[in-house]
């Protein structure tokens, strides 16, 4: 008796479809555009794993919504987004909206709100992609960068004193705790751990010798507790440097929100194009949900042509099915993306190509099911 009970709980479980709710939030400019592929390759995911669902609800938050209402998302926006196990987001901006509204209320109100304290941006060359930097290879550039999502100069800390006059004073505090600072470095040591990897961090702890001085101070200390985990420690300067000159020096990198940001849009330059960068701010505590979207912006200069490079998009949705316990998945994807470049073909026009946004989410999705489905099936359901 108990013999088949278990046997057909294992059948009941195998034959179980785990159907996971996903907030999308288009945003503006390319931002559906990029989106509506990503959300093509979780479909195709989907279609191909029974065990796997998607529940996709929309917000048309973002410029328009701040147009008509005077907010970029509802009031009660982070109640609604609570209820999700993930936010997928395209960007947000447009030329007539200040940038620092579409940033701090929304994103900024997401990342924090919902404390999304680290931002991981993988940065790799892949295979057959032209880097502009003649040091970069699949090899040299293969980098995990922890960036701190929750403070730094992106507190909202400041004031503008004599506003409009000839005596104004702009103030932008840098907020940073030992608690917060605490946490990411943390992450991102056992992250290094897990991989094997080495960890850099990025400071200023020269010219910047409160902040800077109290990030460095924290990085010892838990280095200490990682005796395994060689430490590089290098000045913000330095590292924009040695990241073209020697990119295979970076393996894990952390640092604070202003320097991880500005050194992760250096990263996709060498990756060949800002299209094909990758984000996923997380709340490691899955006390709140996570949010993953490329870490380009809304690109109004070529938004509405349907030419804009999808694949940091899907690379993203990769990263959330990863988070969401379907690593497989966040690797025959990422594998898809690179056997698609690798092809030669087909590329979008920043990496010299003709293809549409959607040209290349179907490719994608072709290399998807070029995937032995045996491989898929074989997959224990979460
Ligand atoms: P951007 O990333 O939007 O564009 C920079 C350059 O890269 C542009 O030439 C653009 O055409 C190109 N580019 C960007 N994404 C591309 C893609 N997927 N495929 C091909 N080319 C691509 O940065 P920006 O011009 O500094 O900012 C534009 C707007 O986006 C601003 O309003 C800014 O505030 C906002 N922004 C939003 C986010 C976000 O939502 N996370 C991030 C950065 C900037
Ligand atoms: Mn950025």
């Amino acid at each position: 008796m108990l013999a088949v009970a278990s046997h057909d709980s294992v059948v009941a479980l195998s034959a179980a479809t785990v159907t996971f709710r996903i907030a999308v939030i288009p945003g503006d400019g390319v931002g559906p555009e990029v989106t509506a592929e990503a959300l093509r390759v979780l479909r195709c995911v989907a279609d191909a794993d029974k065990a796997v669902d998607f529940e996709f609800k929309f917000f048309e938050w973002g410029t328009a919504h701040y147009r008509a209402h005077g907010e970029m998302m509802p009031a009660d926006g982070l109640a609604i987004l609570r209820e999700f196990d993930a936010i997928l987001l395209g960007a947000v901006g447009a030329p007539d909206v200040k940038d620092y509204i579409t940033l701090r209320q929304l994103l900024i109100r997401i990342r924090f709100g919902f404390h999304q304290y680290v931002n991981l941006r993988p940065v790799r060359l892949f295979p057959g992609v032209q880097s502009p930097v003649r040091t970069a290879s699949p090899a040299t550039v293969n980098m995990t960068f922890v960036r701190e999502n929750s403070e730094g100069e992106y507190a909202g800390s400041g004031e503008r004193l004599f506003r409009g006059t000839n005596r104004e004073v702009a103030l932008q505090t840098a907020v940073f705790s030992r608690a917060g600072t605490d946490l990411v470095v943390r992450w991102a040591f056992d992250r290094a751990r897990a991989d094997g990897a080495s960890l850099t961090s990025v400071s200023k702890g020269n010219a910047l010798e409160y902040s800077g001085g109290l990030w460095d101070d924290v990085v010892d200390e838990i280095a200490g507790q990682y005796p395994d985990v060689t430490v590089k420690r290098l000045l913000v300067d330095a590292a924009a440097m040695l990241m073209v000159v020697a990119p295979e020096r970076f393996e894990v990198v952390v640092g604070s929100n202003l320097y991880a940001d500005i050194l992760t849009d250096l990263g996709a330059a060498l990756m060949g194009s800002i299209g094909l960068g990758a984000s996923a701010n997380i709340n490691p505590e899955r006390e709140f949900p996570s949010m993953f979207e490329p870490i380009h912006g809304s690109a109004p200069d070529i938004a509405g042509q349907g030419i804009a490079n999808p694949l940091g998009a899907i690379w993203s949705a990769a990263l959330m099915l990863g988070h969401l316990g379907q690593a497989e998945w966040e690797t025959t994807i990422v594998d898809a993306v690179a056997a698609f470049l690798a092809s030669g073909e087909g590329r979008s026009h920043d990496l010299g190509g003709k293809a549409s946004t959607s040209d290349v989410g179907k490719a994608v999705c072709a290399e998807l099911s070029r995937h032995d489905p045996q491989a898929v099936s074989r997959r224990a359901p979460v």
